[in-house]
């Protein structure tokens, strides 16, 4: 008789309900926050404030939700305050322990908006604020960043970041749990505009799709109508000798208006002397973040950023002034000032100012929150209270007008999106409860003939702490694999090992087999990236040859490779997308870091001009003497040879690199790992082979390119060997590896 070597077993499982919690942001539109449970996995989106309110009353209902310290994850959509604007809160108040993610731009913006944020709060109102600029300093740090199109995974969650347009940095999330997939869109927009990428619609089809619903069935009208409405409005009223004034959230949507603003002065010479002002403190701070994201902006910004080489968020008409000090306000103008919704500071200040006069414009271009003085106004009250008491009234009479310029999808987009995502389960979040409970009907109406159908789809509108419990079947088959697989078990028989979840599959197994079965050791982070890469396979693995020396060809092409390095890292290149996979620990790390950093060369370097020449039947004359080392030798000191070298060092391996005050040697330290570097005999020292082998290809490839007179280094190149690497830094990252018993039901 054969020995089975698999066996399958049912896991009796309880779990496979997934629960979503609107914390904030159910059947409103403000402090946004929800909770999804699946699987003893939680992940949070979004930690926002509602903007109608202050102090603790505008945090979504945190004290409501027992578990916030069994949180895994929280991903923050955008830098906006209802999405963002509690999270150091939630990092430095609460129980919460987990991990933080956003963008890269949302980062940087987020920095000077809530500090921003802290100073108005704390000044404007008698509540205590709900953090100081310790707390957001000190939480800021821990918050972790991610790529548009890259996947991460926390504790066994899979996410990954997509364009979501609406605002620089805005993403959407598509999330997996145990082979659950839930898109989160955030704020987002489908209409392309001066500055942004629209929102993509993600490649994989989800199970629960979590959108926005702030236009609930409304329809925008179309973009160019919308811009000239603005600017004839803003030119008739000017040449009436009126003000117009624009309140604006301080970033994201301004810098689309004065886009539009900017180009339109340069085309109209008779509003040349009539001031446009940028009235906000941030202005300035964050023209760098604008410029340094512009690769993460659409093709037009990018293409006149290339074609005029400044910065196009410099503007030519546009005037920053920080506050009210040194504005004299003498005649007509355009005032673009935050907030956006009229609660306080300057855009409220001047309104008060501006409006008994029938003159003045006030322009409305983003979003009105209920409860706000924006909202408020969009009814044309004969009086508005003054913010220095609501005993004072002031006359309105100047004119108002509402054009959205806010980039959230209006009815006929999102219906679209929705449809071209094809979710079954469909959770309406960031809308008032009529704007929602309106598409809520749309969408059912939509969707009437699939009742009862296989392709039946559910719309949720939940109020806030209600929760929506979704079924899921989840995974109940495990397979016992290696010992347990070889002797059968009698019913009712328990048997006990390690229950390892890997890919969504389930295997059971004992723990010595752990690693010859799962190839599973102890803390393993997946990370992958995907970039562009012009350049075809063979120049990709070229480069990648020089700075590692062997690698293993795992696949070949014409058109495709796929290679591992230094046994770590795995990058496959097909279609002009490198992606690059590695099991996280600091060593791998850097493996892939320098990977990076090479593929992202390979396209410009000198090399791949003349290794592309070769294969081109017309010659490239000028091409050929950009190839360094067919450069004539020039005659350097050690000195000057030694310091060419560190300096290659340097940019691999960077602050791990040590260069001995004589000279003579260096010494590389990447955790308990020492390399040591002898500048005299060019010997690398060292007791882990996967260091000593990096070490010494990139120590030879320093040598040929900073130096090319020293004799080259014979590198040891063993692949067989594979340092075994424990990373304790980060062990809250993990694949699930947990001990349990199961009962056999055969
Ligand atoms: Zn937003
Ligand atoms: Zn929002």
């Amino acid at each position: 008789m054969s020995v089975k070597r698999v066996a399958e077993y049912e896991i009796a499982d309880d779990s496979d309900i997934l629960r979503f919690v609107c914390l904030g942001g159910g059947s409103e539109v403000g402090r946004s926050c929800h909770i999804i449970e699946y699987k003893g996995k939680r992940v949070m989106l979004d930690a926002g404030i509602h903007p109608a309110y202050t102090g603790a009353a505008s945090l979504p209902f945190y004290d409501t939700y027992d578990d916030l310290g069994e949180i895994d994850l929280l991903l923050i959509s955008h830098f906006h305050l209802d999405h963002a604007a509690s999270l150091p809160y939630v990092m430095t108040k609460t129980e919460f322990k987990g991990k933080v993610f956003m963008t890269h731009p949302t980062k940087a913006i987020y920095r000077w908006l809530l500090s921003d944020f802290v100073r108005v709060s704390s000044v404007a109102e008698n509540d205590p604020s709900l953090y100081n600029d310790e707390d957001l300093a000190k939480s800021f740090d821990q918050i972790n960043t991610i790529d548009y199109h890259s996947t991460m995974e926390v504790n066994g969650i899979r996410f990954t970041a997509y364009h979501a347009g609406h605002v620089l940095g805005a993403a959407m999330y598509l999330i997996e749990i145990d082979g659950v997939k839930i898109l989160f869109t955030g704020d987002y927009s489908r209409e392309e505009d001066r500055h942004l990428n629209v929102a993509e619609v993600p490649p994989t089809r989800p199970d629960i799709l979590i959108t926005e619903s702030t236009y609930g069935t409304g329809i925008h009208r179309n973009r160019l109508e919308k811009e000239t409405r603005l600017t004839s409005l803003i030119h008739s009223t000017i040449s009436k000798g009126g003000r117009c004034l624009l309140p604006v959230f301080a970033l994201g949507r301004a810098q689309e208006i004065l886009l539009i603003l900017d180009e339109y002065w340069d085309q109209h010479s008779d509003l040349e002397g009539v001031n446009i002002y940028y009235a906000s403190s941030l202005a300035r701070k964050c023209m760098a973040v604008y410029q340094t994201y512009i690769n993460m902006m659409n093709d037009n910004i990018r293409k006149k950023f290339r074609d005029s080489k400044t910065n196009p968020f410099q503007f030519k008409h546009i005037k920053n002034i920080k506050n009210l000090d040194r504005f004299e306000d003498i005649g007509p103008c355009v005032m673009v000032a935050s907030p956006g919704m009229l609660q306080n500071g300057v855009s409220r200040e001047l309104l008060e100012r501006w409006a008994p006069d029938p003159k003045n414009a006030l322009i409305l271009t983003g979003y009105s929150v209920e409860g706000t003085m924006a909202k408020q106004i969009l009814n044309e009250p004969t009086e508005i209270p003054s913010i220095n008491g609501q005993e004072i009234k002031i006359p309105r009479r100047l004119s108002v007008e509402e054009l959205s310029f806010a980039a959230h999808v209006d009815y006929q987009q999102n219906a679209e999106f929705i449809d071209l995502v094809n979710a079954p389960n469909i959770i309406l979040v960031h809308g008032e409860s009529n704007n929602m409970g309106r598409l809520k009907s749309a969408l059912l109406s939509k969707y009437h003939d699939r009742k009862g159908t296989e392709n039946e789809v559910k719309v949720y509108n939940p109020k806030n702490c209600v929760t929506v419990n979704l079924p899921f079947k989840g995974t109940k088959i495990a397979k016992t694999m290696g010992f347990l697989a070889e002797t059968a078990p009698k019913d009712g028989q328990f048997i006990s090992g390690v229950l390892v979840q890997k890919d969504f599959q389930t295997g059971l197994m004992q723990l010595s087999d752990l690693e010859e079965y799962s190839g599973l050791t102890t803390t393993i982070l997946m990370e992958r990236q995907t970039i562009i890469v012009e350049a075809g396979p063979e120049l990709v693995r070229y480069h990648l040859e020089q700075m590692f020396g062997n690698i293993s060809i795992l696949e070949e092409s014409d058109d495709s490779i796929k290679l591992r390095i230094m046994e770590a890292v795995e990058v496959s290149h097909i279609d002009n997308r490198a992606t690059i996979e590695w099991s996280g620990s600091i060593m791998n790390d850097t493996i892939a870091d320098a990977t990076l950093a090479i593929l992202l060369t390979v396209d410009s370097s000198p090399a791949s001009v003349k290794l592309s020449s070769k294969s081109c039947s017309h010659s490239h004359g000028s091409h050929d003497d950009t190839n360094m080392s067919s450069e004539p030798a020039l005659e350097l000191s050690r000195a000057e040879k030694i310091q060419n070298i560190s300096a290659v060092l340097r940019a691999q391996f960077g602050d791990t690199l040590e260069i001995h005050e004589d000279g003579s040697h260096a010494t590389i330290k990447i955790e308990a790992m020492v390399a040591d570097i002898d500048f005299n005999t060019l010997e690398v020292e060292c007791k882990a082979p996967s260091l000593k082998q990096r070490v010494a290809h990139v120590l030879n490839r320093a040598i040929s390119l900073a130096s090319p007179l020293l004799p080259k280094l014979t590198s040891d190149s063993n692949p067989a060997i594979k340092a075994e690497i424990k990373s304790e830094a980060e062990p809250e990252i993990k694949e699930e590896v947990q001990p349990d018993t199961l009962k056999i039901e055969t």
